[in-house]
């Protein structure tokens, strides 16, 4: 099928000169498809375009991140209607319809569409075209690929993709080397770009490399399956020497955490240790991201073989953007531009304090860290990840308070600065992006409309092409987009 009439892949365009966006930017927002049929597809989309300036939808394709995770007292409360709770509704995980042959290359298969299930019968992405166009609105893919644990289990023959660890057991997660993951993930893409007349995607994972997951959370090492190990002996890596590396810092790390390990060396003099004697564990953890590269362009072409026109967009995820040294290192914004039209880097202001609090210094500092003060190690991150001092809360204010907009700016500079063509940089700006709760008691974490206004400020004069909503439109409150589509308009 091909793409409406006038619609290049281009036609969102870098406008931010000057830091002014105009009626070409993209302002975007991630929504679930449930939102739209809850609330009612025209009038979201009025509100969305008339206060909050949205001219592009990005709607999931798939929920298999698991949509119920937000439960009720999270959920904006000022929309159209109330909200329903998310918590026991059986909505699908699938919110396209897939032609079984596409699939012909690979064991996986999407879940089957069960009519007892809410929505089971609508179409989400034949239904937003005709009024999408009407008010101007591109439609936009929103695929996400999660860090597993959610619905992946609905994935038909999921259990036979799983990463491998370095005792032999399966992961939670599925393999990105695995022939038959990669071709079930080609052939999703490919699929709905064929049966649906979509602007375009944004793909992205939420899932770091085998060497933060040990040394930050203390994670057992995977994949060392015999496509990873294919694959990496190729690349003239041991796989028995990097599953030996990581055999025995594991066991060390796992000493750090319970307090047994030998003190006559810090923790971080003994980490060296391991990564000189095996250089494998990290020839292992860099072919990892690697691998999803190569997956990415593979999308990246296939789409475009599709159709020129489709627009490929790349979503980077929190501790990518903003504090895994190991995975930000990988692979830069320069390399992700092969395979990709727009960068949108997440650039969660708000809730990135009590995250940076919680989910990073907390943890770094039970392991890598543990001969660091809390203080010492979120210094020690500020500087890595190259925060300017106007950015730098202090630790006990983090989690009251988040980063502010400076953290915006210094992070949208960073990429654009590394881009060297004509790539869109997005900026993925927090919206009353709920609090996880660091014991795990999800609560609302609501945006100060000023702040906000001054994130979307500082996002376009450090060189952002353009915006978008984040993190879902069900737990953004209206008077927040509101707010932002007021900062959007003094923009232009
Ligand atoms: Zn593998």
């Amino acid at each position: 099928m091909g793409m409406m009439p006038g619609l290049a892949a281009k036609e969102f365009s870098k406008v931010s000169l000057n830091g002014r966006l105009s009626d070409q930017s993209m302002v975007g927002i991630q929504m679930a498809a449930h939102s739209m049929f809850d609330e009612g597809i025209e009038p979201v989309m009025d509100f969305l375009s008339e206060e909050a300036e949205i001219n592009a939808l990005l709607i999931y394709s798939h929920t298999y991140y698991g949509i119920g995770n937000k439960p009720y007292q999270v959920l904006a409360k000022d929309h159209i209607k109330p909200p329903k709770n998310l918590i026991n509704r059986k909505l699908p995980p699938v919110w396209v319809k897939h032609n079984e042959k596409a699939f012909e290359n690979t064991i996986l298969r999407h879940t089957k569409a069960d009519s007892s299930l809410e929505y089971a019968d609508r179409d989400i992405f034949q239904e937003i075209l005709k009024p999408a166009r009407e008010r101007k609105m591109k439609v936009f893919v929103r695929m996400l690929e999660s860090g597993g644990g959610h619905g992946e289990n609905q994935i038909i023959n999921y259990d036979k993709v799983r990463v491998i660890d370095i005792h032999g057991n399966k992961g939670s997660i599925a393999c990105w080397n695995n022939p038959d993951y990669q071709n079930w993930l080609f052939a999703t893409m490919e699929d709905m770009f064929r049966n649906y007349e979509i602007d375009g995607l944004q793909y992205g994972a939420e899932r770091t490399g085998p060497l933060s997951l040990l040394l930050f959370k203390g994670e057992i090492p995977t994949c060392f399956c015999e496509h990873c190990r294919k694959k990496n002996s190729g690349k003239g890596i041991d796989p028995d020497r990097a599953k030996e590396g990581y055999t025995l810092l594991y066991e060390y790390i796992k000493k750090v955490e319970s307090g047994t390990a030998d003190k006559a060396n810090t923790v971080m003099t003994n980490i060296w240790k391991y990564l000189q004697k095996y250089p494998e564990i990290l020839g292992w953890n860099y072919e990892w991201f690697q691998t999803d590269e190569n997956n990415q362009q593979e999308i990246y072409d296939r789409l475009k073989n599709i159709n020129q026109d489709i627009v490929v967009g790349r979503h980077v995820d929190h501790q990518r953007s903003s504090w895994d040294p190991f995975y930000r290192s990988a692979v830069g914004y320069d390399e992700m531009t092969r395979s990709a039209d727009f960068i949108k880097p997440i650039l969660y202001h708000e809730i990135y304090g009590p995250r940076l609090r919680w989910w990073v210094i907390e943890e770094w500092q039970k392991r890598m860290f543990n001969d660091f003060t809390r203080e010492e190690t979120l210094n020690y991150l500020y500087k890595t990840m190259g925060y300017s001092p106007e950015a730098q809360i202090p630790l006990d204010e983090l989690a009251v308070r988040g980063m502010g907009p400076q953290y915006v700016y210094d992070e949208v500079k960073r990429c654009v600065d590394s881009i060297k063509d004509d790539t869109d940089v997005i900026a993925g700006i927090g919206i009353d992006v709920m609090w996880h709760g660091k014991d795990g008691n999800p609560q609302p974490y609501p945006s100060d409309p000023l702040e906000l206004q001054k994130a979307v400020f500082k996002a376009v004069d450090a060189g952002a092409s353009g915006l978008l909503a984040s993190r879902e439109y069900d737990e953004m409150r209206f008077s927040s987009l509101r707010a932002f589509g007021e900062a959007i308009r003094q923009l232009k």
